[in-house]
C-alpha cells in the first residue's frame, strides 16, 4: 500500500522535527526540507536510515519543485526564537512571505493539504486575555518583533487568500509557547535559557521585572494537537498550547526547584515589545479537535532538564548541551 507523502518545512527544527516522527508513526513518508540555518541535522539524524523519510536542504524562499506525489505540505520554517528572528530580520519576513508563497504553491500543484505553523504572536502584546481566535491583536509592525509577528500574520493572510481564491484545504494552527527536547540550548528563549543557566549555576537572566507571563506546552501535547488539526475540517485558525499561565519569575523558580539549583536571579531589561501577558484560549481545540492538553508542567520540565543534561529521554535523537 502507498504511504500518503508530507512536506515538512522546517523539518529540522525543533517542533518540525517531532512531527517527522509523528507523521512518520502515523503511516506517512516524510520529505523533510530545511536550510539549516535554525534547524539541525542532529534533531533528524535518527531518521537518516528511515526509507520513508528523506531530508532535502533547501531555503523554502525559492521555489521547490518535487517529482512525488505530496498529500500535505506542513510549513513550519521560520526562525522563532525572538532572539533568532532578532538576528535574522529579513530571512524571516522572506519565509514568512516568499516561504508560505512557495509552500501553498507546492500544495497547489500537488493537490496537497496545506497546514501553516502560525503564532499566538499575531496577537502580539494582547489587549485581550485569554487571546481567543477572534481576536485580531495589538501588534507594533515597526517594532523589532514586527518581522516575526507580520510575516506570520501574512502567511495566515495569505493563506486564507489560497484557501478563499484558489479552493485550496488549508488550516492555521496558532501556536503558544511550547518546549520540550530538541530546542536549541542557545536560542535565547525562556526555557532553554532557565535550564542551562540552573544546570550550570549561573544566574537565571528574568528580563524586566518578571511579572510578564506565559503558558508552556509539552511539544508532545502540541503536536497531538496539531496532528489532529491536520486530519479535520477546520480551515479557520485554531489555538494550540496550554492555558495554565505563570509569571516569568514564577517560572524562573519552578526551574530552580526543578534542577534543585543554587542559582541566583539576575534581572536584564525587559526587550522591546515583550507581551505582558499570554494564555490561550483552547475552547475552539476543545470543541472542534477534542484535544487539550495532557502533560503537566512538571512532567515536561523533568523530560525536557534530562535533554539538556545529556540524560536519556523518552524522545529519540536526545543530544547532550553543546551538541551541534
Ligand atoms: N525571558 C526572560 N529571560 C530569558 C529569556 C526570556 O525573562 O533569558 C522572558 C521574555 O522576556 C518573555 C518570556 O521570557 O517575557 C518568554 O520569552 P521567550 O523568548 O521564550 O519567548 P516569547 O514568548 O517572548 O516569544
Amino acid at each position: 500500500m502507498n504511504r500518503p507523502t508530507a512536506v515538512i518545512t522546517g523539518g529540522a527544527g525543533f517542533l518540525g522535527s517531532h512531527l517527522c516522527d509523528r507523521l512518520l508513526s502515523e503511516g506517512y513518508s516524510v520529505v523533510c526540507v530545511d536550510n539549516l540555518i535554525t534547524g539541525r541535522l542532529s534533531n533528524i539524524e535518527h531518521l537518516t536510515d528511515n526509507p520513508d523519510f528523506d531530508f532535502v536542504r533547501h531555503d523554502i524562499t525559492r521555489d521547490l519543485h518535487l517529482d512525488q506525489d505530496v498529500d500535505c505540505v506542513l510549513h513550519f520554517a521560520s526562525p522563532a526564537s525572538p532572539r533568532d528572528y532578532l538576528e535574522l530580520p529579513i530571512q524571516t519576513l522572506k519565509v514568512g512571505s516568499l516561504g508560505t508563497h512557495n509552500s501553498l504553491g507546492l500544495a497547489m500543484a500537488k493537490g496537497a493539504r496545506f497546514l501553516l505553523a502560525s503564532t499566538s504572536e499575531t496577537y502580539g502584546d494582547p489587549l485581550v486575555h485569554p487571546q481567543s481566535e477572534e481576536y485580531w491583536g495589538n501588534v507594533n509592525p515597526v517594532g523589532p518583533r514586527g518581522v516575526y509577528d507580520e510575516a506570520k500574520r501574512f502567511a495566515e493572510a495569505m493563506t486564507m487568500a489560497y484557501h478563499r481564491y484558489h479552493g485550496l484545504d488549508t488550516r492555521i494552527v496558532r501556536i503558544f509557547n511550547t518546549y520540550g527536547p530538541r530546542m536549541r540550548g542557545h536560542d535565547g528563549r525562556v526555557v532553554p535559557s532557565f535550564i542551562q543557566q540552573a544546570l550550570a549555576g549561573e544566574p537565571l537572566t528574568v528580563f524586566g521585572d518578571g511579572s510578564q507571563t506565559r503558558s508552556f506546552c509539552y511539544v508532545a501535547d502540541l503536536v497531538e494537537g496539531i496532528f489532529r488539526l491536520l486530519k479535520s475540517d477546520v480551515t479557520t485558525p485554531v489555538n494550540i498550547g496550554n492555558p495554565r499561565e505563570m509569571t516569568v519569575l514564577q517560572f524562573a523558580e519552578k526551574i530552580l526547584e526543578l534542577t534543585e539549583s543554587e542559582s541566583v536571579i539576575a534581572y536584564r531589561d525587559l526587550p522591546v515589545d515583550d507581551p505582558k501577558i499570554r494564555q490561550p484560549d483552547i475552547t475552539k481545540a476543545r470543541r472542534e479537535l477534542g484535544w487539550e492538553p495532557s502533560v503537566d508542567l512538571d512532567a515536561g520540565l523533568s523530560e525536557t532538564i534530562r535533554y539538556f543534561k545529556g540524560e536519556p529521554t523518552s524522545i529519540p535523537g536526545a543530544h547532550p548541551v553543546g551538541a551541534p
